[in-house]
């Protein structure tokens, strides 16, 4: 052998090559996975600086950004009481307005950080959406629709499956909700 290859003749040398491209995709994979968590962790808390405007202008602190290509191309706070709009929700609002970003009513492909479990209304949103993940902070215990009390991102009978990532900087998100109700106390 002078090319520098392993002969794929030999048994001992191919199974030695494809142990070692196993070993890269673990690599690989370890990274991708690393990569993904870093992803999640700084969009959601941009999801937690609206949720921070919410608490300053007295609205219960939920706070979510839009992502769209690993852009965040929408940003929505809290806002029914000063709107006077029950459906003024954080993610109901980053909706509306990553639609005229896309200039589309389908969201395909968008991802969407909450810091909290949507509810009933904003799940059906994100269904008709299409979006494709929802990340979120902490579960709501009485009002989620995401796993906790519902749960709407597999529900078989609807047209649209969204693959959620719960749990991602949970500790900051549930911090703003009980020092929001402790300062209403
Ligand atoms: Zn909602």
């Amino acid at each position: 052998m002078t090319s520098g290859y392993p002969d794929f003749r030999d048994k001992r040398a191919f199974n030695e090559v494809i142990n070692f491209e196993s070993v890269n995709q673990d690599i690989y994979k370890n990274k991708k996975k690393i990569f993904n968590s870093c992803k999640e962790k700084l969009f959601m808390k941009a999801a937690i600086e609206e949720a921070e405007k919410a608490f300053a202008e007295n609205e219960v602190p939920v706070g979510a950004v839009l992502v769209s290509q690993d852009e965040i191309i929408a940003r929505g706070h809290n806002s029914s009481i000063m709107l006077n709009d029950p459906t003024a929700h954080a993610e109901i609002i980053a909706l509306r307005l990553g639609g005229k970003a896309l200039d589309n009513y389908r969201l395909t492909g968008a991802e969407i950080y909450v810091t909290i479990e949507p509810c009933i209304m904003c799940m059906g949103a994100l269904l008709h959406a299409r979006l494709k993940k929802l990340v979120f902070g902490a579960y709501d215990h009485k009002a989620g629709a995401a796993g906790s009390v519902y749960d709407l991102s597999c529900d078989e009978r609807l047209n649209h499956r969204i693959e959620i990532t719960p749990l991602v900087l949970e500790v900051e998100c549930k911090q703003l909700i009980q020092d929001f109700f402790k300062s209403k106390r």
